[in-house]
């Protein structure tokens, strides 16, 4: 979904090298060239569509839709956001653990459920992200405000160098696999069926839901709870929070969007450590549903080789460059 238009602009391709450092360095720095950009009609009537909508099925949430449908929708939302965080995030994008064909196809499923382009499109995209973070080169460079990282960057044409740079990605791991292949070839009628036709039909045949409460409720809305509790990770976790393992950089520790997005606020560490399965220090699985969720499919087999970052390591980069922060460690900092 919403993927953006190759240009943008206002800018020249010989002077974004440039304006990356600077931008890094100086996030208000060229303002008025950062807010001359060309807007993706297409995304915007899509978003502006959905939200209105998605505010009328919470509305209908008090009114008149049945309980059963007001958790059905959360049940969608969890199941989506799940199938972004251990599918296209930790297992596609990172490679953080293995998993054998049925839980990958489990995984698909439910990261079509979300809504969020694909698990190529998804992961492609993030691959950029961390390589590029904070630059103009990042899809939702942070340093064009909190707005911009969360969705503004969606309703605007890519800044060339998401494209450019982002060309040198290698993604051939994913072309290897059969199932990422049939969802990024079948994407379109995947996700009218499995996200808006079934979630729509189940209440009204179920429970009898009403055509309009079931669409509104368990697609429209739970759709915009669902992206903008993973929007957070790109805007509020960019922004807020501590950085007990490295200071330098915008990635922050956030509880609330840990919360929120099953576990993907530990920000800070998952930049440090990006191929940590847990994408997360703590234990307990604190805040951290999407580590649960794992943990149980390596349990009955169908997710092995799970990648963790040694205690020792952990240690040693929370007092080269951490802020002070951390629970353990934290007090070696001055
Ligand atoms: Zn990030
Ligand atoms: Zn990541």
């Amino acid at each position: 979904m919403l993927s953006n238009h190759t240009t943008l602009l206002g800018y020249k391709n010989s002077d974004s090298d440039k304006r990356s450092k600077e931008t890094r360095l100086n996030p208000k720095i060229d303002k008025k060239t950062l807010f001359k950009t060309d807007i993706c009609w297409r995304n915007v009537a899509i978003l502006g569509y959905y939200h209105l909508a998605g505010l009328y099925g919470f509305y209908l949430v008090f009114t008149s839709a049945k309980v059963a449908t007001t958790i059905f929708a959360i049940f969608l939302y969890i199941v989506g956001d799940l199938g972004i965080l251990a599918g296209s995030h930790r297992l596609y994008a990172h490679r953080a653990y293995k998993a054998k064909w049925p839980l990958r196809l489990l995984l698909v499923i439910m990261d079509t459920i979300a809504f969020e382009g694909g698990v190529y499109q998804w992961a492609r995209e993030h691959r950029v992200h961390h390589k590029f973070s904070e630059t103009d080169a990042d899809p939702h460079n942070a340093t064009r405000g909190f707005f911009f990282s969360h969705m503004g960057w969606l309703l605007l044409k890519k800044h060339p160098d998401v494209t450019n740079k982002g060309k040198g990605v290698d993604m051939s791991d994913l072309l290897e696999d059969p199932i990422v292949r049939f969802q990024k070839r079948y994407y379109w009628p995947l996700l009218f069926v499995i996200s808006f036709i079934l979630p729509t039909f189940i209440p009204m045949r179920l429970w009898n839901e009403t055509l309009s409460n079931a669409y509104h409720v368990a697609v429209m809305f739970r759709v915009v709870i669902s992206h903008h509790s993973i929007w957070l990770v790109n805007s509020a976790a960019h922004a807020y929070g501590n950085k007990p393992y490295d200071r330098d950089i915008y990635p922050a520790e956030n509880k609330i969007v840990s919360i929120l997005s099953m576990g993907e606020g530990w920000h800070n560490y998952h930049h440090t450590f990006p191929w940590d399965y847990k994408a997360s220090e703590l234990g307990f699985y604190k805040f951290n549903f999407a580590t649960a969720f794992i943990d149980f499919f390596a349990l009955i087999g169908w997710a092995y080789d799970l990648k963790i970052v040694p205690q020792e390591m952990i240690e040693k980069r929370a007092s080269r460059s951490g802020d002070g922060s951390h629970a353990k460690w934290g007090s070696k900092q001055e």
